[in-house]
This record gives C-alpha cells, structure tokens and sequence, in this order.
C-alpha cells in the first residue's frame, strides 16, 4: 500500500515547492530492482544426511523473487555474499524511487484537482 501523504491541507506553492524538490532529488539508481529476497532452509538429496533425520536442515539460502505477472515468478538463488547484498541495494533503491514518485503522483493529483496545470511550470 502507498504511503498517504496529507497534501490537501498544504497551499499551491507549499506544493509547488516540494513538487520542485521532489523533480530534483529523483533520479534512477543503475541498480534498482523490483524484487524480494527471501532466505529459505532446505533438505539435500542425500537421504542418510541429517536433514533427513530431525537434525537442522540446510542454509540459509538467499533467493531473489520477482513477481511478473499472476502466477509468473521469476525466481534463482543468490549464491554469493556479493549479489545478496547487490539485490539488498537495488531492491531498497526501488523502494526509495518508488516512494519518491508516489509523493509526486499524489501532489501531482492534488494539483490537477485545484486546476492547477501539471507540467511547464
Ligand atoms: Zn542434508
């Protein structure tokens, strides 16, 4: 769910300024990812192993999740330290550009309500 941010209270140049500000901050990381990491213990093929046997299973293991459509995963595990931690970035880098542009879209929506023009200002 996106953050709800209480612009109507705020006056046109309040928005104004923080629209402007907004412009200026956003700017798209070479890294960013839309996606979930998720850690998962798991069992081995070999059936004498002490997964097998109420001992502790194996892990963890990072996996990178994204979502592309319903019922579409895209799924594969990070292997290294390295590329959990570049997932862990990008990932928070798209979390941040999204919040960024939902604050703009909903001054965005708050603007075009009072009939004030959108963009060329
Ligand atoms: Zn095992």
């Amino acid at each position: 769910m996106a953050r709800i941010f209480n612009h109507a209270r705020k006056s046109t140049l309040a928005l104004r300024q923080r629209k402007g500000f907004l412009l200026q901050q956003l700017r798209v990381p070479a890294d960013v990812l839309r996606a979930s990491v998720v850690e998962r213990f798991s069992t081995c093929g070999k059936a004498q192993c002490h997964c097998h046997h109420g001992g502790s299973k194996h892990g963890p293991f990072y996996y990178l999740t994204q979502c592309l459509a319903v019922g579409k995963i895209n799924k594969f595990l990070l292997k290294t330290p390295a590329q959990q931690q570049a997932a862990q970035a990008g990932i928070e880098h798209y979390r941040q550009l999204q919040a960024q542009l939902e604050e703009l879209s909903q001054i965005n929506a708050q603007l075009l309500r009072r009939g004030e023009p959108l963009a060329g200002e």
